[in-house]
Formats: structure tokens, C-alpha cells, sequence
């Protein structure tokens, strides 16, 4: 802690303001980079979990209709089964010794027909279940098109924009750090903190036309002289943000 008070002593009001507004320009080019691309990341984003989400759906779809299907598959087998049985009981009422044996296979054959019956209700059923799942994951993989083909457009407009700002917000970044490097952490602090909640991530403003930069509000003469000293740091006291006299910056 105690080197950084000695580093910061070294710097002079003015030199600090210097900083300050050399800091803001820097961070207000990559603010209007990360402002082309706008909302392009969040959008990208959006769209590959909505593809996901959607991948997810129709597979799942996918799976459910064919355990369906495999069902209708073994209640036609089923079915088979009875049907082979009925005849078999058919022929062996043909040949029994008493009503009791006859009656007994007409109860077999009876049983068989309901088993029948069943496994129809249950292939009626599945397959309009079946029908249905078919029907919205089409509907599913007509929108997941739709949106993967979005995502590939929108893909590619941001990655033009990246490409071609990359290179040069990464230089900005560079730029910014090297600057807070030169400003003390409580003023640093304040500085982001004024940025954060500025319009337009101003925490740095000259004057302009007797006026803030940042609220437009007009300064009083003596103040803009106080400001022009350089001896205090001074804020807008409508909107809180450091002024600088607009020399500062042309004559380092
Ligand atoms: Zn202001």
C-alpha cells in the first residue's frame, strides 16, 4: 500500500485529469466497438439454446414414437398368437368327447376374441398417439429450421463484425488497462462507478460552450476557471461526472 501512495504523489492533479480523460476516449471507442455489435452476442445466444432446446424436443419425440410403434408391432404379434390359438381350439372342438370339453375351448376362443379386441383398442390408440407426436415434431423441425438458419445468418454478421474490430478493440483494451494502471484505485473506482451509471458511459467530460459535455448543464465562470487551473478535481454538480477543460488532452 505504501508504494502505491508514493506512485501516487508522483502524479500531479493535472497529470491525473490527463489520465482520466485519456482513459474515457479510449473507453469510449470500445464502447462504440461493443455498441456496432450490439445486441448480436445475446441474439446469437438465444438462438443456439433454442436450437438445443429444440434438438432436445425432437429426439425425445424421436423415441416416444418408436417405442409406440414397436408397441403396435408386438400387439400385432399378439394378435397373430390369438388368432393361431382360436383356430387351434376351432379344430379341437371338432374332435372333443363331451359338452364339458366343448365348453371349456368356447371359453379359450372367448377369452382369445377379448384379447383381440384388446390388443385392436390399444394399436387404435397408440397409433393416434403415434399421429400426433409425428405431427408436432414436424411442426418442431419446420421452427428448428427456421432458426437454424438465423442462427447462421446472425453468426456470420457477427463474426464480420468481430473480425473486423477485433484487432483493434483488443489494442483499445490494451490501451484502457495501461491507462488504469496510472490512476489511483479510489479514483478509478469512482470513475467506473460514474460511467456505469452515465448515459453513454461518459465519467469524463470537457467543457463545452461554458457547458458540461455530459449533462449540458451550464458551469459557472468560476468554476470553468478552477477547472482550467487544474489544481482540484472537479465534478459537474448536476450530473457528477469529472470535468476537464478541453486543452488537457492537445497539450501533453
Ligand atoms: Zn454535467
Amino acid at each position: 500500500m505504501k508504494q502505491t501512495k508514493a506512485a501516487e504523489t508522483e502524479l500531479t492533479i493535472e497529470e491525473k485529469l490527463r489520465a482520466l480523460f485519456s482513459l474515457q476516449l479510449v473507453d469510449s471507442e470500445i464502447d462504440k466497438i461493443r455498441t456496432l455489435r450490439g445486441e448480436l452476442p445475446l441474439e446469437v445466444q438465444d438462438l443456439e439454446d433454442e436450437v438445443e432446446g429444440l434438438e432436445t424436443r425432437i429426439t425425445n419425440l424421436k423415441t416416444e414414437t418408436s417405442e409406440m410403434e414397436k408397441s403396435v408391432v408386438n400387439k400385432n404379434t399378439e394378435i397373430t398368437t390369438s388368432q393361431a390359438l382360436i383356430k387351434k381350439y376351432e379344430e379341437q372342438q371338432n374332435n372333443v368327447r363331451n359338452n364339458r370339453e366343448y365348453d371349456s375351448l368356447s371359453k379359450e376362443i372367448e377369452f382369445q376374441t377379448l384379447e383381440i379386441e384388446l390388443c385392436n383398442k390399444k394399436i387404435r390408440e397408440f397409433s393416434v398417439l403415434v399421429a400426433e407426436k409425428k405431427q408436432v415434431m414436424a411442426e418442431a423441425m419446420a421452427v428448428l429450421e427456421e432458426r437454424k438458419h438465423d442462427l447462421d445468418s446472425k453468426k456470420s454478421e457477427l463474426d464480420d463484425i468481430t473480425r473486423d474490430t477485433q484487432k483493434e478493440e483488443e489494442v483499445l483494451i490494451r490501451k484502457s488497462q495501461e491507462f488504469q494502471t496510472r490512476i489511483e484505485e479510489r479514483l478509478l473506482t469512482a470513475y467506473k462507478r460514474i460511467r456505469i451509471n452515465a448515459r453513454n458511459g461518459l465519467a469524463v467530460v470537457s467543457v463545452q460552450r461554458d457547458a458540461c459535455g455530459g449533462c449540458f448543464n451550464q458551469i459557472p465562470p468560476q468554476r470553468q476557471l478552477d477547472i482550467k487551473s487544474r489544481k482540484k478535481i472537479i465534478v459537474c454538480e448536476y450530473c457528477g461526472r469529472i470535468l476537464v477543460d478541453d486543452e488537457i488532452i492537445k497539450e501533453k
